[in-house]
């Protein structure tokens, strides 16, 4: 069975109205792909609104699509203002999370240990996460790409006790809301090098269940290109995760 994953990261977007608009578009738009499980494929589609609309989407939100929390805190909840903890994300339904962005990694300065240890406390809690590598322009140039995402990769296995409910999310930093979309060349090299990394690193099994989607200025232009590389199994779009027709274009050009 094939196995596809597509997330919509709203970042910090949005109003109360609009997102009840974009949650109704994504409630009635035709998602050809019959979203869920299949005897053919398997299909996730998740969005991850802001932590505040969190319960609005949660409460709304239908036609198979789960919900994920942006971020969340290393450990249990407590003493931490402006955190939300994974056990307050399960509370309140949401099924993933996103951890390792790099808006958060290269904006906030969330380093790779610190990510690996809050993936492995959101798995403990019995979330799914969605793991983010990728390279800084600079790094591409230097020919650094494998050693950065490897690094990254590392530092996850290293922290978690099993890659069960992770998806790998490449997004080269250089394509992240630059409109400067990787070519499916560039973006199959690495996805085939992460599998490698996995085949070597955790097992074949692992290599070939675990979905590695592609994210940085993903459209519903050019999706079906990227989606026809052997080892892109999805996407995690942000600007046009915020238009509910075009983020169907995208969910429906993946399987
Ligand atoms: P983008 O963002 O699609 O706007 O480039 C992708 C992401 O940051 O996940």
């Amino acid at each position: 069975m094939a196995l596809f994953f597509v997330g919509g990261n709203w970042k910090c977007n949005g109003t109360k109205e609009s997102i009840a608009k974009l949650v109704s578009e994504l409630n009635s738009a035709k998602l050809e792909s019959d979203v869920g499980c299949n005897s053919i494929y398997f299909l996730d589609v998740v969005v991850s609104p802001p932590f505040v609309y969190l319960d609005q989407v949660i409460g709304s939100i239908s036609n198979g699509i789960e919900v994920s929390g942006q971020n969340s805190w290393i450990g249990k909840g407590g003493a931490f203002t402006g955190e939300i903890s994974a056990e307050q994300l399960s509370d309140i339904g949401c099924k993933w999370v996103i951890h390792g962005h790099s808006e958060r990694r290269h904006i906030l300065g969330e380093a790779n240990d610190f990510i690996g240890k809050k993936s492995a406390y959101a798995l403990e809690k019995g979330l799914g996460v969605i793991a983010c590598v990728g390279e800084k322009l600079e790094e591409r140039e230097a020919g650094k790409t494998f050693d950065v995402v490897f690094e990254q990769l590392k530092a996850f296995a290293e922290a978690i006790s099993g890659w069960d409910n992770v998806v790998i999310a490449y997004e080269p930093v250089w394509a992240i809301g630059t409109g400067k979309v990787a070519t499916p060349q560039q973006a199959q090299e690495v996805h085939a090098a992460i599998r490698k990394w996995l085949t070597d690193n955790a097992s074949t099994e692992v290599a070939s269940k675990t979905r590695i989607i592609y994210g940085g200025s993903v459209n519903g232009a050019n999706s079906s290109e990227l989606a026809k590389q052997a080892d892109i199994d999805g996407f995690l779009v942000g600007g046009a995760s915020l238009k509910g027709a075009e983020f169907a274009t995208i969910i429906n050009s993946v399987t």
